[in-house]
């Protein structure tokens, strides 16, 4: 099993958990960054566990936009540490917080997610995305500018036909611990053809409903997975399958 999406940097005790995560069937996070100190940490652990981490450096978009002087060390930071990078993430457009910001900051996040999708271009790079709700449909129309960019949409929410229409752009999709209590996330996991699904944690982040006062590890993902056998049908040891196999083809 491979977690799709995982604030790595915010765990403790890191080579205790992931001996044990290894034990249990994990073999590889995807790990993603929300700045530059987070970006700087997520390389750190992809020096210290070379195996078992994918490693992104990005910017979360549910916060003030980016300085420009940090763009400046990013695009550095993305050169000088290029081998160890896999992709931009997250990035993305905020959602959440747009009440907070203003019309320029928001016209800002705009042309700044645009600048990451040039980047992941340049440096041939996936991109894992934050783009939920409303701001699906913008961040894939910015996105189908440069078709070769391949994006994973993670934990997305989104209208029917934007999720067809980021399904037929050839892009992934990933589900949360949600799936198995979550109507919607389940109605989103029967449209997304099982050959463009991935599954993640999003963790440390908690849930509810059966997870509720439950630590959010990527042991979790097994619970996803039997919820995925359940809507899509097949054997389990196929579905796990499948999904390790798409998380390999977008994050090589
Ligand atoms: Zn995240």
């Amino acid at each position: 099993m491979i977690d799709s999406h995982i604030h790595l940097y915010q765990y403790d005790n890191i080579e205790k958990r992931i001996d044990r995560w290894k034990k249990e069937g994990i073999e590889k996070v995807v790990a993603v960054s929300n700045d530059l100190k987070s970006s700087y940490e997520t390389l750190k652990l992809k020096q210290q566990y070379p195996d078992f981490i994918i490693a992104g450096v990005g910017y979360h978009p549910e916060q003030l936009p980016i300085k420009s002087s940090e763009i400046i060390e990013f695009k550095n930071l993305i050169k000088s540490e290029r081998k160890l990078i896999s992709f931009i993430g997250e990035v993305g457009l905020p959602y959440y917080h747009l009440d907070k910001l203003t019309d320029d900051e928001q016209r800002l996040h705009i042309e700044q997610f645009s600048y990451w999708v040039d980047i992941a271009k340049e440096e041939k790079l996936p991109l894992a995305i934050h783009a939920v709700h409303s701001q699906a449909e913008q961040a894939l129309t910015i996105l189908k500018q440069l078709p070769e960019v391949q994006a994973h949409f993670h934990w997305l929410k989104a209208p029917e036909q934007v999720v067809k229409r980021i399904v037929a752009a050839g892009h992934f999709i990933s589900v949360t611990p949600e799936i198995c209590y979550r109507e919607r996330d389940q109605k989103l996991a029967k449209m997304v053809p099982i050959t463009q699904l991935l599954i993640e944690t999003d963790g440390p982040w908690s849930y509810n409903g059966p997870f509720e006062g439950t630590e959010t590890t990527p042991l979790l993902l097994n619970d996803i997975l039997n919820k995925l056998k359940e809507i899509k049908g097949g054997p389990f040891s196929q579905i796990v399958q499948q999904t390790v196999s798409n998380t390999k083809k977008i994050y090589r």
